[in-house]
């Protein structure tokens, strides 16, 4: 079925945080997280090269543009980041978004040339906690992103992204997690109508909805979507909503692809690496990557260093290692960020902060990079698949 496509300004006058930029006072990160956490919503335009609706597109390694000739290199990157763990930093009281020395403060987002971030409203524990205490936490995690954003300076909730001046970032909220949604998906259905689009139904262990990735138990990895996850899939892509296989299992994300697949919309993986480089049950497989793009979904490409290399360290090469592998197997469409930053994530030596994303957009084009798969990567594909979301109610 068809939904509306985002409104720009509605979805905005609702959700989305506009963040000044101003000064700083450092804070320290929290402690490293088990996993990642953390989705955002960008407001994007729609551009030509959108895909029709509810067209799935097959896989092309076409470049991400047919005017890469009159793109320009030095204009801004706007890059949409699918993964940014800004509203749980609210939530767990670390945030300062003037702090210098954060991975995705004001200053940082904006040396990154940062448009739009996924903010999601990970919740840690839920597995642990009843549905009902869940939810109260997605609440309490949302209003304390929008009181800390406000208090350092930018941020508003309802101010029309139009409005929004420069060096702002756009930033609107996800779930990392639905287990508060197991025993009540109309409650998960209000949240899109709130302005929530992306939503992941497991973290890192396997839940009332399905099997997670990270699972220690063999068999509680092997599970796919429970009969309650598969009722709360169908409702969201009922109300519009994308999902997400980040962090699920392999029989999970599969039985998600399905859903998606058979109502012919795109699904996404928004915080990944790729499982051909670095083989852990967390990352996405070839087949996998190959559904997403089918779908005409995204992949968000993790700079975490757990997702990318099995050592302590890992550089930003080894970023592009990912993003590279999932252009050949994918294609150019197939191509997003999803950062992980403020998750509690160990960086890449030469990426410590979202302020980097200049330089992995010049090291993409040293490396012979046409300028429409740069953008198409930092900007056009997800902007082609947000620009599904459904307006605010
Ligand atoms: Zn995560």
């Amino acid at each position: 079925m068809r939904h509306r496509q985002m409104d720009y300004a509605g979805c905005v006058r609702r959700f989305a945080l506009i963040l000044l930029f101003a000064c700083s006072r450092p804070t320290p990160l929290p402690a490293e997280r088990a996993s990642s956490a953390g989705d955002a919503a960008s407001v994007v335009t729609m551009t030509d090269a959108d895909a029709p609706a509810d067209v799935p597109i097959a896989v092309s390694h076409d470049a991400g543009t047919d005017a890469t000739a009159e793109l320009d290199p030095k204009a801004p990157l706007d890059a949409i980041d699918l993964h940014v763990d800004l509203a749980w930093q609210a939530h767990a009281g670390h945030l300062n978004l003037a702090d210098g020395a954060r991975q995705a403060g004001r200053a940082q987002l904006r040396e990154g040339q940062v448009g739009s971030i996924l903010a999601s409203l990970f919740v840690e524990k839920a597995y642990a906690m009843t549905p009902a205490e869940a939810r109260r936490e997605y609440e309490g995690t949302f209003a304390d992103a929008t009181r800390i954003f406000a208090r350092d300076g930018a941020g508003v909730l309802g101010a029309p992204l139009g409005a929004a001046a420069a060096g702002t970032v756009r930033v609107r909220v996800s779930f990392e997690g639905a287990d508060g949604f197991a025993d009540d998906p109309d409650a998960a259905v209000a949240w899109v109508k709130r302005g929530a689009c992306v939503f992941a139904l497991v973290h890192s262990r396997s839940n009332a909805l399905g099997g997670a990735s990270q699972e220690t138990d063999p068999a509680r990895r092997a599970r796919g979507l429970t009969a309650a996850g598969r009722t709360l899939a169908k409702r969201l892509l009922d109300a519009g909503a994308i999902l997400d296989v980040s962090h699920a299992s392999d029989a999970t994300a599969a039985d998600l692809a399905q859903l998606a697949e058979a109502r012919k919309v795109p699904f996404v993986a928004t915080h990944s690496g790729m499982r051909a480089l670095h083989d852990i049950p967390r990352n996405v497989d070839d087949t996998l990557i190959k559904r997403i793009a089918t779908s005409g979904g995204v992949v968000g490409v993790s700079f975490y260093v757990g997702h990318l290399v099995r050592g302590p360290q890992a550089s930003l090469d080894d970023v592009v290692a990912h993003l590279e592998h999932l252009r050949a197997v994918g294609g150019t469409r197939v191509m997003a960020l999803g950062s992980d930053f403020e998750g509690g994530i160990v960086p890449p030596k030469d990426a410590k902060t979202i302020a980097a994303l200049p330089v992995l957009a010049e090291r993409l084009r040293a490396r012979g990079w046409p300028e429409g798969d740069v953008r198409a990567f930092f900007h056009d594909n997800a902007a082609r698949v947000l620009g599904r979301c459904p307006s605010p109610q």
